[in-house]
C-alpha cells in the first residue's frame, strides 16, 4: 500500500479516476449522485471542506467538514491530492484514500473546481475529465434561487464564479451540457464506460483473458 508521504509514481493499476467540474447550479451533485446509484463500481471521494454544512448536510457524507486550521495542517503534511481556494472556503481530496482506491483496482469519482482539476491532472495525467454546462447563464441563475440553501450573497458569488469556471471547459476531455437531466445522465454512463474499455485498461484488467486469446499484451 502506498505510504501518505510517497510522491512516487503509482505501480501499474487498473482503477480509473474520473473527475467532474462545474460551475454551480449546473446539476453536477444531481447528475453524479444519480450516475453512482446505477454504477456500483464507481467510488465517490469524499472532500474536506472549511464550508459550514448546509442544511441536511451530513460530516463524513457530503464532505468532511474541518475548521481552517485544520485544513491548514493537513495540508502542510501532504495529505491532500489537490486542493482549492473555492467561493472563500477550502476544498481538499484525501491523497491516500484516493491512492489505495487506485491500488485496489477500483474506479473514482471526484468532483472539484477547476484548480483542483489541474493539479489532480499533474499527479494523475490519465485522469479522465468531464465539464458539465448548463444550457444558459439564465438556467445557472434559476437552479441556484431555486435550490434555496444558499443566501442572495453567496448566489451573486457563485454567479460572478461561474464564468471564470466555464472559461476552463477546454481544458476537460468531455463536456456535457445539461439541459435535459436524463439525456445528460445517459452521456455521463457513456463517458464512463467508454473509459473504461480503452485496451490499455482492458489488457490489464483482463490480461488472463487477453493472454489465452494471443492479444499482445
Ligand atoms: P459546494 O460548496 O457547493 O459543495 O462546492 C463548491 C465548489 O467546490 C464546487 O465547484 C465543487 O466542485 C468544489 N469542490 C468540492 N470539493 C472539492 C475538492 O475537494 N477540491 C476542489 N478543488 N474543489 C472542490
Amino acid at each position: 500500500m502506498m505510504t501518505s508521504t510517497s510522491s512516487a509514481p503509482l505501480p501499474r493499476c487498473h482503477g480509473r479516476l474520473f473527475m467532474v467540474t462545474a460551475p454551480s447550479g449546473a446539476g453536477k451533485s444531481s447528475l453524479v449522485g444519480a450516475l453512482l446509484n446505477l454504477d456500483h463500481a464507481l467510488m465517490l471521494s469524499i472532500s474536506h471542506t472549511t464550508r459550514a454544512p448546509r442544511p441536511g448536510e451530513v460530516n463524513g457524507r457530503e464532505y468532511h467538514f474541518i475548521s481552517v486550521p485544520e485544513f491548514e495542517e493537513r495540508k502542510q503534511k501532504g495529505e491532500f491530492l489537490e486542493s482549492a481556494l473555492v467561493h472563500g472556503n477550502y476544498y481538499g481530496t484525501s491523497r491516500v484514500w484516493i491512492e489505495q482506491q487506485m491500488l485496489a483496482g477500483r474506479d473514482v469519482l471526484l468532483e472539484i473546481d477547476w484548480q483542483g482539476a489541474r493539479q489532480v491532472r499533474s499527479r494523475f495525467p490519465d485522469t479522465v475529465g468531464i465539464f458539465i454546462l448548463p444550457p444558459s447563464i439564465d438556467t445557472l441563475s434559476a437552479r441556484l434561487h431555486k435550490r434555496g440553501t444558499d443566501s442572495e450573497a453567496t448566489i451573486a458569488r457563485r454567479l460572478m464564479g461561474a464564468g471564470a469556471e466555464i472559461a476552463h471547459a477546454p481544458e476537460f476531455e468531455y463536456v456535457i451540457v445539461n439541459d435535459d437531466f436524463e439525456t445528460a445522465l445517459s452521456q455521463l454512463q457513456a463517458i464512463v464506460t467508454a473509459s473504461r474499455l480503452t485496451f490499455r485498461h482492458q489488457a490489464v484488467r483482463l490480461r488472463e483473458q487477453f493472454i489465452a486469446l494471443g492479444v499482445p499484451v
